[in-house]
């Protein structure tokens, strides 16, 4: 086996790695850092948790450690996909460089510009960046990139999901052609392979353990259960990730809860916190300080849940994580290895928890091809509560009712949230109906549960006149049977989700027009339509932190990224401009804009 003293590092480099209690070199250090000194470029294909950002930090800072930066001259480069994975190549450049005179400047989004301008003005010997604010530094002017000698692209795939390979192609252009290329992805996809072969000059090509594979030390699980009514569908998920938690008893520490949609992270988040758990959301439309705070949190202790979207949580080190739950099984099966590599990290135990309702199957398959088994199926730690009547009793009902079954199960009658499930439907209208039988006092007022002509609707109206039915003056949940009191978030949470079921979000090529049906107030909660859309994307495309489009022509209505998120105020001036007619001053009942949705809560 090699020994880091075999790898001719500069020794206050081996002090350093000493100190952080490295014993010997992983795999891909072994085979990345000779030739990496030898100033050959480099092809790492090893995913995250092989240690493979010591792998070009610690050639770079030996090699870095002779020489000077001028000033807005780095002298290298290192290019990560997301800030969070750029603030962590900084603290790993913080540890091994601690015995070595080497300044550093971090270029993310969702930090001010001034403070690093000032950095780069002093001249820094590394500067890690995300694409996008690199180009914006570049392109004011700020940045000179004719003398970076080395220049790391991590996480290259990731790039190439998060749609910045065309960014990636403009700074290779910029730096000079005689730089030394350190290249590291997970997978070799096909446009990864063409910028590779355009970029690097003949690599070493150093290959470690497939994707595929998960760690012997995860112990994986899979619950699966069937929700019974698919309004309370997302309140039984909830609920079983509760009761999943809480199964776990002793062994469980904390968790990284992954769901597929920036809105459920928030509604999962909130919900938990509700119910006393110690829980935080982190995703890419929340800012970077929030972001930031929260990882803090989530490593000291301080917050025992994080819940996470792929993006914001994929890459990061996290170390002691004793479970992962995947609220939502992952649509790519990818996800899944890397989202359950968060727990079992450096020998330690873990376990990952899958819950799995019956349209999250069409995944399952996919994931359990690719890890070559399937996942052990656990009981589910708590029953569903079924609150459906038996089929047999609606049917006694039906015998017994003297109006006509089509009227009922259909028609006027049927609530919308319910149309072209009949079954479900039906049951559906019968469990309100059930529900509201407890309810005196609104079925006195009117509630139309039990047909048109229902003996128990309170007082006969025999036309208007001067008369003023009681329903008129309900409000709409209340006619449609909803509840009489206020909303708690909780309700909010399961509007939003009834409304947006996770199979049903359309494609992003089919952005429905947004509803302007004065009917139904929306709850400021609740997403429009387009927000369905951008939640569903692909974690990281686009809507993410540092995306292209951010330097694409701002289009009126398409504020983008940092910009956006900078310039809050800004964004909302226009607003106004692009309305025909002046509108009534928007309420919270009205349903935000999908820009507004998207943007940072905080
Ligand atoms: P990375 O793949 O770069 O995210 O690294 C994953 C984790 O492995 C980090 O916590 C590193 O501190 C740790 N690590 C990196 N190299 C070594 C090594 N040679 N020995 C032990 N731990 C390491």
């Amino acid at each position: 086996m090699t020994t880091f003293s075999e790898l001719q590092l500069n020794p206050k480099v081996q002090k350093a790695i000493a100190e952080a209690g490295y014993e010997n070199p992983t795999p891909i250090q072994a085979g990345a850092i000779p030739p990496a000194l030898e100033g050959r470029d480099v092809l790492g294909i090893a995913q995250t948790g092989t240690g493979k950002t010591a792998s070009f930090t610690l050639p770079m800072i030996t090699m870095l450690a002779r020489g000077r930066a001028r000033a807005r001259m780095p002298r290298s480069l290192v290019l990560c996909p997301t800030r969070e994975l750029a603030a962590q190549v900084a603290e790993n450049f913080d540890i091994y460089a601690k015995h070595v005179k080497l300044s550093k400047a971090l270029l993310i989004g969702g930090v001010s510009f001034k403070e690093q301008d000032a950095a780069i003005d002093k001249g820094v010997d590394v500067l890690i960046a995300t694409p996008g604010r690199l180009l914006d530094h570049f392109e004011r002017g700020k940045l000179i990139l004719n003398d970076v000698k080395v220049m790391v692209v991590d996480e290259a795939d990731r790039m190439l999901d998060m749609g910045f390979i065309p960014d990636i192609e403009r700074i290779f252009g910029l730096v000079p052609f005689t730089r030394q290329t350190l290249f590291f992805s997970a997978t070799m996809a096909p446009e990864i392979e063409r910028i590779t072969n355009t970029f690097l000059s003949n690599p070493a090509k150093i290959e470690v353990a497939r994707q595929s594979t998960t760690s012997d030390t995860i112990e994986q699980r899979l619950i699966e259960f069937k929700p019974t009514r698919r309004d309370t569908a997302a309140k039984n998920k909830r609920d079983m990730l509760r009761a999943a938690i809480e199964g776990e008893g002793e062994k469980f520490n904390n968790a990284i809860i992954f769901c597929n949609r920036k809105v459920d992270v928030d509604i999962v988040a909130k919900s938990l916190k509700k119910h006393g758990f110690n829980a935080e959301p982190i995703h890419g439309d929340l800012d970077q300080s929030h972001r930031m705070r929260t990882l803090d949190g989530f490593r000291n202790g301080s917050i025992k849940l994080l819940v996470a979207s792929d993006v914001a949580a994929r890459g990061l080190d996290i170390p002691n994580v004793s479970h992962v739950i995947n609220y939502d099984v992952p649509s790519h099966a990818e996800d899944y290895v890397h989202r359950i590599g968060r727990t079992g990290r450096a020998g330690k135990t873990g376990v990952a928890i899958t819950l799995c309702v019956p349209s999250d199957e069409k995944y399952l398959g996919a994931i359990e091809n690719l890890i070559e088994q399937p996942i052990p199926r656990a009981a589910p730690p708590m029953e569903i509560e079924d609150n459906r009547r038996p089929r047999d009793e609606q049917r006694d009902d039906a015998k017994s009712d003297d109006k006509p079954r089509g009227r009922r199960r259909g028609g006027r009658g049927k609530p919308e949230e319910f149309q072209g499930d009949k079954d479900t439907a039906s049951q559906a209208a019968e469990s309100r109906s059930n529900e509201r039988q407890d309810d005196g006092p609104r079925r006195e007022r009117g509630g139309r549960g039990r047909g048109r002509s229902g003996g128990d609707r309170g007082p006969k109206v025999l036309g208007m006149g001067d008369h003023t039915p009681d329903f008129v003056a309900l409000s709409f949940d209340e006619r449609r049977g909803g509840p009489a009191r206020d909303l708690t978030e909780d309700d909010l949470a399961d509007t939003v989700e009834q409304e947006t079921p996770a199979e049903e979000a359309p494609a992003p090529e089919e952005k429905p027009k947004r509803k302007r049906s004065p009917r139904k107030p929306k709850q400021k909660a609740e997403t429009p339509p387009c927000d369905e859309v951008k939640a569903d994307a692909p974690e990281g495309a686009p809507t993410e932190d540092e995306k292209p489009k951010r330097r694409r022509k701002k289009k009126v209505d398409e504020p983008a990224g940092d910009a956006a998120a900078e310039a809050p105020a800004a964004d909302e001036a226009e607003k106004p401009k692009r309305k025909r007619a002046p509108r009534k001053k928007k309420t919270e009942a009205e349903a935000p804009p999908a820009d507004d949705a998207q943007s940072p809560e905080e």
